[in-house]
């Protein structure tokens, strides 16, 4: 975003005026022409109709609503019978990576609502990186959680991968997971906002956090009854947890958009050790919400199980961070 700065109006004092409001301004040039100022991207969000007003502004160019209908939400989204987002009771969604038998899934999802759980996430289809791996038991899976959650009262979530699943998927899940992989994949976003469901959106492994909004701007454009933002970590350089959790983002998203936004630590760290660690940093943040993985059996689990909280320490988790209220 440019701000031009009025003939004859001492630039500096815009400058102060627009540092003072929290933005980074880089001079782009003071000539007879007058003085103009870029906003760097990581300033503070602002609406340009604001600036315009301020005393010394001549005029605020480039200035792009990021989304129309994805912004100023600040409302929960309704998943089935329970609220996520703004307002709403902090959501724990636990679960495993991937739905493994009928049994485990009811006993998990008892387990967790017991604690005050609202939602149960599990894999039907998995996105996997390499073709060899398992891909998810598909429409079966998806049948045992629609059960097991109903049992238990909790709303279910799940990823839709392909445009032929938008449907079948979009009959079983309460909140519709778009996973990392996929928060690009336009044509899916609008055979998904199409359905009308409220959608988890994963953010992208290397997208901005522009990206991230305007891919949930199109499920919003496509029919989509809610948006809510998941940060699971990105790429980074460093190998001691599997990706970067960026909490500087999820307070943004938080505090100065007013979306709806949960924190997931599993994918973003690896590692079971730092899941209670980060769902307290992301309640303390601010965050609506956190989802993790919870399994009985690391060596076993079909996908992720390294990373999987054991169900005792997930029962524990769930109830220190909801109180034990459903
Ligand atoms: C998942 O939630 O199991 C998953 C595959 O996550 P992500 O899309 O964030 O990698
Ligand atoms: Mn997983």
């Amino acid at each position: 975003m440019i701000v031009t700065v009025k003939k004859g109006y001492e630039p500096s004092l815009v400058r102060r005026r627009l540092a003072d409001l929290g933005l980074w301004v880089k001079a782009l040039h003071s000539s007879d022409a007058g003085a103009a100022f870029q906003v760097e991207a990581y300033s503070a969000p602002i609406r340009p109709s604001y600036l315009e007003d301020l005393e010394g502004v001549e005029a605020v160019f480039g200035a792009r609503p990021a989304s129309a209908q994805v912004g100023d939400q600040n409302l929960p989204v309704r998943a089935g019978q329970h609220l996520i987002g703004p307002g709403a009771p902090f959501a724990v969604v636990a679960g495993p990576c991937s739905i493994d038998t009928e049994e485990r899934i009811h006993d998990l999802a008892r387990r967790l609502a017991r604690r005050g759980a609202r939602f149960l996430r599990g894999g039907a289809y998995k996105p996997r990186t390499s073709p060899y791996s398992f891909q998810g038991h598909g429409a079966q899976a998806l049948r045992w959680m629609r059960e097991a959650a109903a049992n238990a009262g909790l709303a279910v979530v799940t990823e839709c991968m392909s445009e032929r699943s938008v449907d079948e998927v979009a009959e079983f899940a309460d909140l519709v997971q778009v996973g990392s992989r996929n928060m690009q994949n336009y044509a899916l976003l609008k055979e998904i906002g199409r359905t009308g469901k409220p959608v988890l959106l994963k953010r992208g492994m290397a997208s901005t956090v522009e990206e991230w909004i305007l891919a949930g701007e199109y499920l919003m454009v496509h029919g989509g009854s809610g948006v809510v933002f998941c940060e699971r970590g990105v790429r980074s350089f460093d190998t001691t947890t599997r990706n970067l959790l960026d909490l500087g983002v999820v307070a943004d998203l938080v505090h100065a958009r007013g979306f709806p936004v949960v924190v997931d630590p599993s994918h973003a760290t690896g590692r079971p050790d730092l899941i209670a660690p980060l769902c307290r940093a992301a309640r303390a943040l601010g965050a609506h919400g956190v989802m993790f993985e919870t399994h009985g059996d690391r060596g076993g689990a079909l996908s992720d199980g390294p990373q999987a909280l054991l169900p005792d320490d997930a029962e524990s988790l769930v109830q220190e961070l909801t109180g034990g209220c459903s």
